[in-house]
């Protein structure tokens, strides 16, 4: 880490980082997707469970963890789900005048990388993740980027990227089934490096703009006319990704939809619309890997709603 940030300016930095990392429903859609900052003392600054990146301010949207703590056990081998939370929750730190918040799922890869991270559920990066081909065009489009296959957030995905880390350097990961993490020694390099990834996909697969999702009670038209085209049963059948299983059940589907659904959906459609248009097959979750979706206990994938 070259560019540590005083604890003073911290929060204006990350809330800057949030603004613009959640800043398109193309990037982040529902509360998906997450900012961190390290700070000196090994503090690092994360946007908190359940809040949308755009809503993280100098003054809430955000917890303050002790990730040298959580570095520190994780880079001696992968920890369970029970511990990484218990990990967790022993390693956040009350902040006078800041609400209490819990840290998000994901801090456990954010510790283990350099000082500024931006990670974004990017439905340009999803074509990448969740296609069969694309690892390969992955490869081909961004030679020094790690290649993450899929593991549910949460301890398993720690434990995947924590192999990959190197807490110096800038680093590009695609995460199959779920997004995008770039770590970077600053904020504005890891917003940049975030920014020209997504434009190289989009350039480098010809990917169509991305469609509208306006305010709508129940589905968008065009979310409405992309499921009837899809159908139902096969979206609740076939689950791109964790944000899938955790928004797009029956109820959902069925109109009972608000904006988070909206956002989640359009991104869905928009992958599996490029897919086809690439020639390329989506690859869904397994069977085993949406059950384990629904065991968990912890973290926004503890899911509210069953198929
Ligand atoms: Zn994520």
């Amino acid at each position: 880490m070259t560019d540590i940030a005083s604890l003073y300016e911290a929060p204006a930095l990350l809330a800057r980082a949030g603004r613009s990392a959640g800043s398109g429903p193309d990037l982040t859609q529902g509360a998906g997707g997450n900012v961190s900052l390290k700070t000196a003392g090994g503090r690092m600054l994360i946007k908190a469970s359940g809040a949308r990146l755009r809503d993280v301010s100098p003054s809430s949207g955000w917890a303050l963890t002790d990730s040298g703590l959580i570095a520190g056990r994780l880079r001696r081998g992968p920890a369970g789900e029970d511990e990484l939370s218990d990990l967790i929750r022993s390693a956040t730190i009350p902040v006078e005048g800041l609400p209490a918040a819990k840290p998000s799922i994901e801090t456990g890869f954010h510790s283990l990388l350099n000082s500024a991270v931006v990670h974004v559920h990017s439905a340009y990066a999803n074509v990448l993740n969740m296609s069969e081909e694309g690892a390969s065009a992955a490869a081909r489009l961004f030679p020094g980027a790690v290649l993450v296959p899929y593991r549910s957030p949460g301890a398993q995905l720690c434990s995947a990227i924590a192999v990959h880390a190197r807490p110096s350097e800038e680093q590009v990961f695609f995460l199959a089934g779920h997004g995008l993490a770039v770590s970077h020694p600053d904020v504005d390099g890891a917003l940049a490096l975030n920014g020209s990834v997504n434009s190289a996909i989009r350039r480098g697969l010809s990917l169509p703009p991305y469609p509208e999702v306006p305010a709508a009670a129940g589905l968008t038209p065009h979310n409405a006319a992309r499921l009837a085209f899809y159908g139902r049963d096969f979206m609740l059948d076939n689950v791109l990704s964790p944000d899938q299983a955790l928004y797009c059940g029956p109820e959902a589907l069925s109109g009972a939809a608000g904006p988070d659904v909206n956002e989640v959906l359009t991104a869905l459609f928009y992958v599996l619309d490029c897919v086809r248009g690439l020639g390329w097959k989506p690859r869904f979750l397994s069977k085993d890997d949406v059950a384990y979706l629904g065991t968990m206990t912890g973290g926004r994938y503890a899911r509210k709603e069953k198929k």
